[in-house]
């Protein structure tokens, strides 16, 4: 079968929406188009009754309640109302908050929105695995700590963290777990009673769902959690996000998570043999490649290798047949290195040329093959222009040369 370009590998920073997810959603534009909060009629009842189902759809893939599942407009929000909601809401109790390096900016950027406004924050740093050290964490807390705010997975290097553990000191000492499970929930078990979590932020576009729809899972009991609204007006969610329900966008998160539960076990069978499969292709036909994070921890579907010698930007426009990502974002008007990859202690050069490879549903073994060979091709062939990777070969320690890039 001939392979159709380009080929789609970035399934970390969104997923195409599953087609069975659209149908469920489509009635819901036309027919279905009613206010699910009108109480007193059929075209409110029915949106009311669609989004209910969704609600239990998606409790029931994290071992969930349904009333603890509050609709947003995406996991940003999500982590936003999680953070900004507890924080205001046991300010009485305490102002430290307990988060670490490699969060998404969604926390790191709402943790320094509350520094500004008096709040205490630790940024707990990781070790060269991209997990945070427990013994760490338990040293961080103190009497005045309110939250823990610590990701499930890492949506860079695919790391999962020691959650259950993590749930289990939040336990112990009484303070409130945060979880931003966006990279983990439908791709592994996750489930907030194992895994003590308090609060967990979803979202459907990660998930072969929709864009602009997401979730906050809010514990109701064991502790009960509350929340400062961050949006007023009609009181929706029970009073923690008001705003009329985007009824066709829940419909498909719902559904999205219902083929997750269901497919897991085989996805997940599919999605590691094509990542082994990538990585395998691509590590035994190049040297001086390197796995960034360990794989011990690891979402299935997830690889992010660095190669040495070779120039980040070039490497992308050798395979611009291929969407992945690099490590090279592109924050402001600056090419910084991954603050991730950093964290990790990779050096500058080798997180410039970093490929995070996100394998997804619709992906295929031809185009893995593909891709394996585009990235092999250009990496050979850059490398062949590259008068330090032949001195490296000849024996010089190109380390510990003094030498400046221009
Ligand atoms: C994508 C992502 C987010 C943001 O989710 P949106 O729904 O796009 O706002 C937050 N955290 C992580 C880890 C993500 O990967």
């Amino acid at each position: 079968m001939a392979i159709k370009l380009p080929i789609y590998m970035d399934n970390h920073a969104t997923t195409p929406v599953d087609p069975r997810v659209v149908d469920a959603m489509l009635p819901y534009f036309t027919e279905k188009f009613g206010n699910a909060a009108s109480r007193n009629h059929a075209f409110g009842w029915a949106g009311e009754e669609a989004v209910e189902n969704a609600r239990a759809q998606i409790a029931q893939l994290i071992g969930a309640t349904p009333k603890e599942i509050v609709f947003t407009s995406g996991a940003t929000e999500s982590d936003n109302l999680a953070i900004k909601g507890v924080a205001e809401m046991y300010r009485e109790k305490g102002n430290h908050i307990i988060t670490q390096v490699t969060e998404h900016k969604a926390v790191l950027d709402t943790c320094k929105r509350l520094e500004k406004e008096g709040y205490e924050v630790t940024y707990l740093p990781v070790e060269k695995d991209g997990r945070i050290n427990l013994d760490d964490l338990r040293r961080a807390i103190t009497p005045k700590t309110i939250l823990i705010s610590i990701m499930y997975a890492n949506n860079e290097i695919g790391v999962i963290q020691p959650v259950a553990e993590i749930g289990k000191i939040a336990k112990e000492k009484g303070v409130f777990f945060h979880s931003d499970a966006v990279q983990a929930v439908g791709k592994v078990p996750v489930d907030v009673q194992k895994d003590g979590i308090d609060l967990l932020s979803i979202s459907a576009h990660k998930l072969y769902g929709p864009k602009g729809v997401g979730a906050l899972y809010v514990r109701r009991k064991n502790p009960r959690v509350q929340l400062t609204a961050m949006v007023d007006g009609g009181g929706h969610e029970r009073g923690m996000r008001s705003g009329t329900l985007n009824v066709p966008g829940i419909v498909g998160f719902g559904k999205a998570c219902e083929l997750c539960r269901l497919e897991m076990v085989e996805e997940t069978k599919k999605l590691s043999a094509l990542r082994d499969r990538l990585r395998e292709a691509i590590m035994s036909k190049l040297d001086e490649t390197f796995i960034n994070g360990t794989m011990e921890h690891h979402l299935p579907h997830n690889i992010n290798i660095s190669f040495a010698y070779v120039e980040g930007e070039s490497l992308l426009m050798g395979i611009n047949d291929v969407a992945v990502s690099s490590g090279s974002a592109c924050t402001s008007a600056t090419l910084e290195p991954s603050y991730v990859l950093k964290a990790l202690g990779v050096g500058e050069d080798l997180a410039h040329t970093s490929i995070r490879f996100g394998i997804g549903r619709f992906n295929t073994e031809e185009e893995v093959d593909y891709v394996a060979n585009r990235v092999v091709e250009t990496v050979n062939r850059l490398r062949e222009l590259s008068p330090l990777y032949e001195m490296a070969k000849e024996g010089t320690d190109v380390s510990k040369m003094n030498w400046k890039t221009a």
